[in-house]
Protein backbone atom coordinates (compact mmCIF):
# COMPACT_ATOMS: atom_id res chain seq x y z
CA UNK A 1 0.00 0.00 0.00
CA UNK A 2 1.15 3.13 -1.18
CA UNK A 3 0.30 6.48 1.12
CA UNK A 4 -1.52 9.72 -0.49
CA UNK A 5 -1.12 12.53 1.50
CA UNK A 6 -4.09 15.15 2.15
CA UNK A 7 -2.14 18.75 1.05
CA UNK A 8 -4.47 20.74 3.18
CA UNK A 9 -4.16 18.96 6.62
CA UNK A 10 -1.09 17.24 5.81
CA UNK A 11 -2.32 13.77 7.01
CA UNK A 12 -2.39 10.38 5.25
CA UNK A 13 -6.08 10.08 4.20
CA UNK A 14 -5.52 6.96 1.44
CA UNK A 15 -3.36 4.16 0.60
CA UNK A 16 -3.32 2.62 -3.10
CA UNK A 17 -3.23 -1.01 -2.97
CA UNK A 18 -0.43 -2.38 -4.85
CA UNK A 19 -0.01 -6.18 -6.21
CA UNK A 20 2.90 -7.81 -5.67
CA UNK A 21 3.89 -11.54 -6.15
CA UNK A 22 6.19 -13.26 -3.83
CA UNK A 23 7.91 -15.58 -6.29
CA UNK A 24 9.39 -18.98 -5.08
CA UNK A 25 12.03 -18.88 -7.21
CA UNK A 26 12.41 -15.46 -8.89
CA UNK A 27 11.35 -13.16 -5.69
CA UNK A 28 9.44 -10.33 -5.44
CA UNK A 29 7.47 -9.44 -8.72
CA UNK A 30 6.26 -5.71 -9.65
CA UNK A 31 3.21 -5.86 -11.76
CA UNK A 32 4.82 -4.98 -14.76
CA UNK A 33 6.47 -8.49 -14.63
CA UNK A 34 2.96 -10.73 -14.64
CA UNK A 35 -0.49 -8.29 -14.84
CA UNK A 36 -0.80 -8.66 -18.75
CA UNK A 37 -0.19 -12.49 -17.85
CA UNK A 38 -3.05 -12.63 -15.78
CA UNK A 39 -4.95 -10.51 -17.99
CA UNK A 40 -4.06 -12.76 -21.67
CA UNK A 41 -4.92 -15.83 -19.44
CA UNK A 42 -8.36 -14.71 -17.59
CA UNK A 43 -7.04 -14.94 -13.88
CA UNK A 44 -7.06 -11.46 -13.77
CA UNK A 45 -10.65 -12.05 -12.59
CA UNK A 46 -10.04 -14.47 -9.59
CA UNK A 47 -7.17 -12.25 -8.94
CA UNK A 48 -8.54 -8.87 -9.30
CA UNK A 49 -11.51 -10.01 -6.68
CA UNK A 50 -8.97 -11.49 -4.42
CA UNK A 51 -7.45 -8.08 -4.47
CA UNK A 52 -10.85 -6.30 -4.12
CA UNK A 53 -11.23 -8.39 -0.77
CA UNK A 54 -7.67 -7.78 0.57
CA UNK A 55 -7.97 -4.41 0.42
CA UNK A 56 -11.50 -4.61 2.46
CA UNK A 57 -10.15 -6.87 4.40
CA UNK A 58 -6.92 -5.29 5.57
CA UNK A 59 -9.26 -1.88 5.57
CA UNK A 60 -10.54 -3.55 8.72
CA UNK A 61 -7.22 -4.00 10.59
CA UNK A 62 -6.25 -0.54 9.88
CA UNK A 63 -9.51 0.46 11.45
CA UNK A 64 -9.25 -1.85 14.21
CA UNK A 65 -5.75 0.26 14.87
CA UNK A 66 -7.16 3.56 14.84
CA UNK A 67 -7.38 4.43 11.31
CA UNK A 68 -10.52 4.66 10.11
CA UNK A 69 -10.00 7.93 8.04
CA UNK A 70 -7.98 6.11 5.45
CA UNK A 71 -9.83 5.25 2.57
CA UNK A 72 -8.40 2.40 0.15
CA UNK A 73 -8.26 2.36 -3.88
CA UNK A 74 -7.94 -0.72 -5.67
CA UNK A 75 -6.74 -0.86 -9.31
CA UNK A 76 -9.27 -2.00 -11.83
CA UNK A 77 -8.14 -3.71 -14.84
CA UNK A 78 -10.31 -3.80 -18.38
CA UNK A 79 -11.11 -7.84 -18.71
CA UNK A 80 -12.67 -6.61 -14.68
CA UNK A 81 -14.38 -3.46 -15.63
CA UNK A 82 -15.74 -5.46 -18.53
CA UNK A 83 -17.22 -8.41 -16.41
CA UNK A 84 -21.12 -8.29 -15.56
CA UNK A 85 -20.41 -9.26 -11.79
CA UNK A 86 -18.39 -6.82 -11.31
CA UNK A 87 -21.05 -4.60 -9.58
CA UNK A 88 -22.03 -8.18 -7.40
CA UNK A 89 -18.30 -8.94 -6.59
CA UNK A 90 -18.25 -5.12 -5.03
CA UNK A 91 -21.21 -4.98 -3.34
CA UNK A 92 -20.54 -8.73 -1.89
CA UNK A 93 -17.45 -7.63 -0.66
CA UNK A 94 -18.30 -4.57 0.57
CA UNK A 95 -20.90 -6.82 2.84
CA UNK A 96 -19.33 -9.40 3.60
CA UNK A 97 -15.98 -7.37 5.25
CA UNK A 98 -18.31 -4.47 6.45
CA UNK A 99 -16.66 -2.20 4.59
CA UNK A 100 -18.01 1.03 4.64
CA UNK A 101 -18.80 2.15 0.85
CA UNK A 102 -16.82 5.52 1.18
CA UNK A 103 -13.74 4.14 1.97
CA UNK A 104 -13.00 1.98 -1.29
CA UNK A 105 -11.74 3.55 -4.60
CA UNK A 106 -11.77 2.34 -7.52
CA UNK A 107 -8.70 3.29 -10.27
CA UNK A 108 -10.22 2.95 -13.62
CA UNK A 109 -7.51 4.13 -16.70
CA UNK A 110 -8.81 6.93 -19.06
CA UNK A 111 -7.69 4.36 -21.52
CA UNK A 112 -10.61 1.55 -20.22
CA UNK A 113 -13.31 3.63 -20.09
CA UNK A 114 -12.64 5.47 -23.63
CA UNK A 115 -12.55 2.19 -25.10
CA UNK A 116 -16.35 1.90 -24.98
CA UNK A 117 -17.83 5.31 -23.31
CA UNK A 118 -21.21 4.82 -23.66
CA UNK A 119 -21.47 1.81 -21.65
CA UNK A 120 -18.52 3.29 -18.92
CA UNK A 121 -21.13 5.67 -18.19
CA UNK A 122 -23.24 2.94 -16.91
CA UNK A 123 -20.98 1.11 -15.30
CA UNK A 124 -19.42 4.24 -13.50
CA UNK A 125 -22.88 4.95 -12.55
CA UNK A 126 -23.90 1.54 -11.26
CA UNK A 127 -20.50 1.91 -9.08
CA UNK A 128 -21.20 5.19 -7.97
CA UNK A 129 -24.73 3.85 -6.55
CA UNK A 130 -23.44 2.03 -4.32
CA UNK A 131 -21.30 4.69 -2.83
CA UNK A 132 -17.67 3.62 -3.86
CA UNK A 133 -15.35 6.74 -4.94
CA UNK A 134 -13.94 6.50 -8.75
CA UNK A 135 -10.53 7.77 -9.67
CA UNK A 136 -9.63 8.29 -13.40
CA UNK A 137 -6.09 6.84 -13.51
CA UNK A 138 -2.95 7.78 -15.65
CA UNK A 139 -4.76 10.82 -16.64
CA UNK A 140 -3.53 12.30 -19.33
CA UNK A 141 -1.61 9.37 -20.88
CA UNK A 142 -4.22 8.29 -23.16
CA UNK A 143 -6.83 8.82 -25.64
CA UNK A 144 -9.19 10.73 -23.63
CA UNK A 145 -12.62 12.65 -24.72
CA UNK A 146 -13.41 15.96 -22.88
CA UNK A 147 -17.29 15.35 -23.57
CA UNK A 148 -16.92 12.27 -21.73
CA UNK A 149 -14.84 13.56 -18.80
CA UNK A 150 -17.69 16.08 -18.22
CA UNK A 151 -20.40 12.82 -18.36
CA UNK A 152 -18.30 10.52 -16.17
CA UNK A 153 -19.75 10.21 -12.48
CA UNK A 154 -15.91 10.67 -11.20
CA UNK A 155 -14.22 11.79 -8.06
CA UNK A 156 -10.95 11.74 -8.56
CA UNK A 157 -8.19 12.75 -11.26
CA UNK A 158 -4.96 11.42 -10.77
CA UNK A 159 -2.25 12.72 -12.59
CA UNK A 160 0.09 10.58 -14.17
CA UNK A 161 3.68 9.99 -13.38
CA UNK A 162 5.20 11.13 -16.77
CA UNK A 163 4.28 14.75 -16.00
CA UNK A 164 5.37 14.92 -12.53
CA UNK A 165 8.78 13.50 -13.33
CA UNK A 166 10.44 16.57 -15.28
CA UNK A 167 7.86 18.90 -14.00
CA UNK A 168 10.57 21.33 -12.53
CA UNK A 169 12.72 21.57 -15.75
CA UNK A 170 9.71 21.20 -18.41
CA UNK A 171 7.18 24.19 -18.63
CA UNK A 172 5.31 22.09 -21.04
CA UNK A 173 5.06 19.42 -18.08
CA UNK A 174 4.32 21.84 -15.90
CA UNK A 175 1.26 23.42 -18.18
CA UNK A 176 0.05 20.26 -18.08
CA UNK A 177 -0.39 19.80 -14.75
CA UNK A 178 -1.80 23.09 -13.81
CA UNK A 179 -4.20 23.06 -16.71
CA UNK A 180 -5.09 19.25 -15.21
CA UNK A 181 -5.75 20.47 -11.51
CA UNK A 182 -7.89 23.52 -13.14
CA UNK A 183 -9.74 21.33 -15.24
CA UNK A 184 -10.59 18.94 -12.44
CA UNK A 185 -11.43 21.51 -10.20
CA UNK A 186 -13.85 22.86 -12.21
CA UNK A 187 -15.45 19.73 -12.38
CA UNK A 188 -15.77 19.20 -9.35
CA UNK A 189 -12.95 16.46 -9.43
CA UNK A 190 -10.50 16.36 -6.18
CA UNK A 191 -6.52 15.77 -7.79
CA UNK A 192 -4.16 13.76 -6.39
CA UNK A 193 -0.39 13.66 -8.34
CA UNK A 194 1.37 10.64 -8.92
CA UNK A 195 4.90 9.55 -8.58
CA UNK A 196 6.23 12.47 -6.58
CA UNK A 197 9.65 11.88 -5.90
CA UNK A 198 11.70 15.22 -4.61
CA UNK A 199 10.60 18.18 -2.82
CA UNK A 200 10.36 20.96 -5.12
CA UNK A 201 7.42 18.34 -7.24
CA UNK A 202 5.73 18.70 -3.50
CA UNK A 203 5.99 22.20 -3.32
CA UNK A 204 4.85 22.77 -6.72
CA UNK A 205 1.67 20.44 -5.74
CA UNK A 206 1.08 22.78 -2.90
CA UNK A 207 1.29 26.23 -4.11
CA UNK A 208 -0.95 24.96 -7.50
CA UNK A 209 -4.21 23.93 -5.23
CA UNK A 210 -3.33 20.57 -5.68
CA UNK A 211 -5.41 18.14 -3.39
CA UNK A 212 -3.24 15.33 -2.60
CA UNK A 213 0.09 13.69 -3.77
CA UNK A 214 1.23 9.92 -3.70
CA UNK A 215 5.05 9.05 -4.63
CA UNK A 216 8.27 8.39 -3.22
CA UNK A 217 8.93 11.34 -1.57
CA UNK A 218 6.44 10.47 1.08
CA UNK A 219 6.77 7.07 1.31
CA UNK A 220 7.16 3.53 -1.73
CA UNK A 221 4.31 0.84 -1.47
CA UNK A 222 4.59 -0.91 2.18
CA UNK A 223 3.67 -4.30 3.61
CA UNK A 224 0.32 -3.82 5.52
CA UNK A 225 1.90 -3.59 9.05
CA UNK A 226 4.63 -1.44 7.80
CA UNK A 227 2.11 0.38 6.39
CA UNK A 228 0.31 1.01 10.17
CA UNK A 229 3.61 2.07 11.48
CA UNK A 230 3.59 4.45 9.03
CA UNK A 231 0.95 5.51 10.38
CA UNK A 232 1.12 5.64 13.64
CA UNK A 233 4.24 7.81 13.35
CA UNK A 234 3.11 10.64 11.06
CA UNK A 235 -1.13 10.85 10.52
P1 LIG B 1 -0.61 2.79 -11.20
O1 LIG B 1 -1.95 2.42 -10.71
O2 LIG B 1 -0.48 4.04 -11.99
O3 LIG B 1 0.31 2.81 -9.91
C1 LIG B 1 1.38 3.71 -9.71
C2 LIG B 1 2.73 3.05 -9.91
O4 LIG B 1 3.74 4.03 -9.70
C3 LIG B 1 3.04 1.93 -8.94
O5 LIG B 1 3.85 0.99 -9.63
C4 LIG B 1 3.89 2.64 -7.88
O6 LIG B 1 4.73 1.78 -7.14
C5 LIG B 1 4.68 3.58 -8.75
N1 LIG B 1 5.15 4.75 -8.01
C6 LIG B 1 4.62 5.30 -6.91
N2 LIG B 1 5.30 6.39 -6.52
C7 LIG B 1 6.31 6.54 -7.40
C8 LIG B 1 7.37 7.52 -7.53
O7 LIG B 1 7.51 8.46 -6.75
N3 LIG B 1 8.21 7.35 -8.59
C9 LIG B 1 8.07 6.32 -9.47
N4 LIG B 1 8.94 6.25 -10.47
N5 LIG B 1 7.09 5.40 -9.38
C10 LIG B 1 6.21 5.50 -8.35
P2 LIG B 1 3.60 -0.57 -9.51
O8 LIG B 1 3.24 -0.95 -8.10
O9 LIG B 1 4.75 -1.25 -10.16
O10 LIG B 1 2.29 -0.78 -10.38
C11 LIG B 1 2.30 -0.52 -11.77
C12 LIG B 1 0.92 -0.62 -12.36
O11 LIG B 1 0.39 -1.95 -12.24
C13 LIG B 1 -0.10 0.26 -11.64
O12 LIG B 1 0.01 1.59 -12.10
C14 LIG B 1 -1.39 -0.41 -12.03
O13 LIG B 1 -1.82 0.02 -13.30
C15 LIG B 1 -0.99 -1.87 -12.12
N6 LIG B 1 -1.45 -2.57 -10.90
C16 LIG B 1 -0.92 -2.56 -9.65
N7 LIG B 1 -1.63 -3.30 -8.80
C17 LIG B 1 -2.68 -3.80 -9.51
C18 LIG B 1 -3.80 -4.64 -9.19
O14 LIG B 1 -4.01 -5.07 -8.04
N8 LIG B 1 -4.66 -4.94 -10.22
C19 LIG B 1 -4.47 -4.47 -11.49
N9 LIG B 1 -5.37 -4.80 -12.42
N10 LIG B 1 -3.45 -3.67 -11.80
C20 LIG B 1 -2.55 -3.33 -10.85
MG1 LIG C 1 -3.46 3.25 -9.82
MG1 LIG D 1 -1.37 5.74 -12.35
Amino acid sequence: YQPQMDLRSNRITGVEGLIRWQHPVRGLLLPADFVSLLENSGMIIPVGEWVLRQACKEYRLRREAGFEDVRVSINVSAAQFNDAHLLDKVRRALQDEQMPQYALELEITENILMRDPVSAVAVLRAIHALGVRIAIDDFGTGYSSLAYLKRFPLDVLKIDQTFVNDLVNNPGDAAIVEASISLAHKLGLEVIAEGVETAEQFEFMRTHDCDSVQGYYLSQPLPKFELIELLQKRV
